[in-house]
């Protein structure tokens, strides 16, 4: 996924003489938050941002290199920043093939990989060396590790991913994240909920927290306890999330906190009734990939056992608003017709309300690329459109379900005044994170509707994946 494509815009720091650095930030949200920290750290080296090529000194491009495809993205992103501007730094996931890099583009100043914030911060100062002076040495040290209040973000206000861990400790074999990324590495409880309760106060209404591997959160920290507001607290999945729903905005109401790449381990339970009681947003990302057991052998995946079926029907049992996420990988190789049809009557048994999908491809360096029984391509379209029939057809019937219902919705976009006078409004469900899943398009909103408003919005349409309605209050 893209998140930018040409440098974003930041707010500028005002000192006279800075160099300014572009951003161009590819990939999935965790590299975002990479994209972040350098950039915070830059401003507190005494950077200036630039919103445009013309306008930067040097211009960074984070990579995404999971897939070929990605890769491609990024080397295009690359090429695009050499011809705009010509000064460029290739840093994220692609920087760690430093050599495919520099065959293609020589001109490149420096290349550095994921994770590497202090090499990266420091070619942006080889290349383009920041003015030093007392205005500039007053500027307090800023931890990189943490977007501190002041610190510089690439999503909206109203909304923010809080990073609580790097890498990963499985092998799943179609993945090259522990290689790039290295082992499980979890960032202490404490620092966590320092960052989320400094986003929170400067106005961030949802909190979406992300990892390569949540359910594994301080493992590698043998779940070490801080202390926090006069308690002490496990760096742990469960922990982390009864602390976040704690949190309160300026106004006094709870942010949404919402848990990406979830995996179905039996502790998740936990949380379960925290969404019931409201407290945590009661939407779950779990990355299944497949369900046929031979696929998920091959795959090498976590948490693959029989009775995650039991276990969602159980969490909607606790918690039935619980909306739940997935992505799915068709045409693994040694995928058979049999396994395929397996994964149609698991998703009819599943009713997941969002499914991403996607077609097998080889990802350089990783293990599932020496596995026999390649799936032709022609099959691997075959199935995705009937992966996507099925997944459509439950998103749609689970939408009609919430026909009539008072949903709360969070607002991104509010639009101009049409012909007649009336705005329109984007938001977004419980149901629903940003990016990825659907949207709730209202009708005839207030002008003094803002971004970031939580609204109660009764659901009068739906289709495949949005929803249509009109805040309750307006209803006529
Ligand atoms: S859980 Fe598997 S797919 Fe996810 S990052 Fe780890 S190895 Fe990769």
């Amino acid at each position: 996924m893209t998140v930018a494509k040409s440098p974003t815009p930041v707010e500028p720091l005002q000192i006279a003489g800075a160099p300014k650095v572009g951003m161009v930030s590819l990939g999935c949200p965790k590299a975002l938050v990479d994209s972040e920290r350098i950039l915070t750290k830059l401003r507190a080296d005494g950077y200036a941002m630039s919103g445009d090529y013309a306008g930067a000194d040097v211009v960074l491009v984070n990579t995404c290199g999971f897939l070929d495809s990605a890769k491609e993205e990024s080397l295009a992103a690359i090429g695009e920043a050499i011809a705009e501007n010509g000064r460029v730094i290739v840093t994220g996931c692609m920087g760690n093939e430093a050599e495919a890099i520099r065959a293609r583009f020589p001109d490149v100043l420096a290349v550095t990989g994921a994770h590497q914030y202090e090499a990266v911060v420091e070619a942006v100062h080889e290349a383009a060396p920041a003015a030093r002076g007392p205005f500039v040495d007053l500027v307090p040290p800023r931890n990189p590790d943490a977007i501190e209040d002041g610190g510089i973000k690439l999503t909206p206000r109203h909304y923010s991913y809080l990073k609580i861990s790097e890498g990963c400790n499985h092998a799943c074999s179609f993945c090259i994240i522990p290689q790039l990324r290295g082992p499980l590495s979890s960032r202490r409880i404490d620092a966590v909920l320092r960052e989320a309760e400094k986003l929170v106060a400067a106005g961030t209404r949802e909190l979406l927290v992300i990892s390569q591997d949540t359910s594994a959160y301080g493992l590698d920290l043998g779940h070490a306890e801080y202390p926090w507001k006069g308690r002490q607290v496990r760096t742990h999945m469960t922990d982390l999330a009864r602390e976040l729903g704690a949190l309160r905005t300026p106004e006094g109401i709870p942010p949404w906190v919402r848990l990406h790449y979830v995996y179905p381990y039996p502790h998740v339970e936990a949380v379960i009734p925290l969404m019931a009681e409201g407290l945590v947003t009661p939407y779950l990302d779990i990355p299944f990939q497949h369900a046929a057991p031979n696929v998920l052998r091959a795959m090498k995946r976590p948490a693959n056992e029989a009775r995650v079926l039991e276990r969602l029907k159980a969490w909607r049992a606790i918690c039935p608003d619980l909306a739940i996420r997935s992505s799915f990988v068709v045409g693994f190789p040694g995928e058979t017709e049999a396994d395929f049809q397996y994964l149609l009557d698991w998703l009819d048994e599943a009713q997941l309300d969002r499914v991403g999908a996607f077609r097998f491809e080889p990802v350089a360096g990783a293990a599932a690329n020496t596995l026999p029984d390649a799936v032709p391509e022609a099959v691997k379209e075959e199935r995705y459109a009937r992966l996507m029939d099925k997944t459509e057809a439950i998103s749609a019937a689970r939408l009609a379900a919430k026909l009539g219902r008072t949903l709360p919705v969070i607002i991104d976009e509010v639009g101009e005044p049409d012909e007649d006078g009336d705005i329109g409004a984007t938001g977004r469900s419980q149901a629903d994170a940003p990016e990825i899943d659907g949207a709730v398009f209202l009708r005839d909103v207030p002008a003094s509707l803002q971004p970031g408003a939580i609204v109660p919005v009764l659901i009068e349409d739906a289709d495949a994946h949005d929803l249509f309605g009109v805040i309750a209050s307006h209803a006529r």
